[in-house]
C-alpha cells in the first residue's frame, strides 16, 4: 500500500493534528532515518502552513493539541511536541509539555529541529490571532469582559491604548478601560 493510502487508512481521514477533513497531505516529519509511515503524519494544509511559517501561529488553532499529543502515534506526538515547545510563551502549551513523556530516541528526534529553544525563558504575549503584543501597543476586546472586583463591564470592540504587558505571566496584560486599569487576558484582545 502506499503510504498515502496508509496514512489515509490510520488518520480515518482526518488531520492527525487538528481533525480537519479537508485540504489533507503527507507531512514528512523531518529528519527522517527511514522515511515511511513512522515518519509521516496525514495533515491539513491550514496546520502545515503554520507548522513550516513560524511566527503564523494561530494560537487558537493549536489548542486542538490537547487530544493530538496523546495520539498512539510517534511521529504525531513529535510534531505536537514541536509545536507545543514553540508556542510555550502562551503558558497553556507548556503545561501541555509538561505532560508529555518521551523516551530518549524520541526526544532526540524531537528536539531535532530545535523547536522552541531560543524563547525558553522569553515569554511572548500574543493576540486572539496570535499576533505578538508589545508594550504601548492598542488593542481592542473581542468579547464583553467582566472586570474583576467590580460591576464594569468592558465592552467588546472597546478601544484599549497604551497597554502594559505582565512580564510574569504571557496571557495577561493590562490596559485602562474608562479611565480604569484592568488587566485583561490576552486571548480576549486584537491588535490594532
Ligand atoms: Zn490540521
Amino acid at each position: 500500500m502506499s503510504i498515502d493510502r496508509e496514512l489515509i487508512k490510520r488518520s480515518g481521514s482526518k488531520c492527525e493534528l487538528c481533525t480537519s477533513t479537508e485540504n489533507l497531505k503527507v507531512y514528512t516529519v523531518l529528519p527522517t532515518q527511514k522515511g515511511g509511515l513512522d515518519e509521516s503524519i496525514y495533515a491539513c494544509t491550514t496546520c502545515i502552513d503554520q507548522i513550516e511559517t513560524p511566527g503564523n501561529e494561530d494560537l487558537n488553532h493549536w489548542r486542538c493539541l490537547n487530544d493530538s499529543m496523546w495520539s498512539e502515534h510517534t511521529p504525531v506526538q513529535v510534531v505536537a511536541w514541536r509545536m507545543l515547545s514553540r508556542l510555550r510563551s502562551a503558558g497553556w502549551p507548556q503545561e501541555l509539555l509538561e505532560q508529555m513523556y518521551f523516551d530518549e530516541d524520541t526526544l532526540a528526534w524531537a528536539q531535532a529541529t530545535g523547536e522552541g529553544e531560543e524563547d525558553e525563558n522569553k515569554i511572548i504575549h500574543r493576540d486572539s490571532n496570535g499576533v505578538i503584543l508589545e508594550h504601548g501597543d492598542s488593542v481592542v476586546l473581542i468579547k464583553d469582559l467582566k472586570v474583576k472586583g467590580s460591576s464594569m463591564v468592558a465592552k467588546q470592540g472597546t478601544a484599549v491604548r497604551n497597554i502594559r504587558l505582565d512580564h510574569e505571566n504571557a496571557e495577561y496584560i493590562e490596559g485602562k478601560v474608562d479611565g480604569q486599569t484592568i488587566v485583561i487576558i490576552t486571548q480576549y484582545v486584537k491588535k490594532t
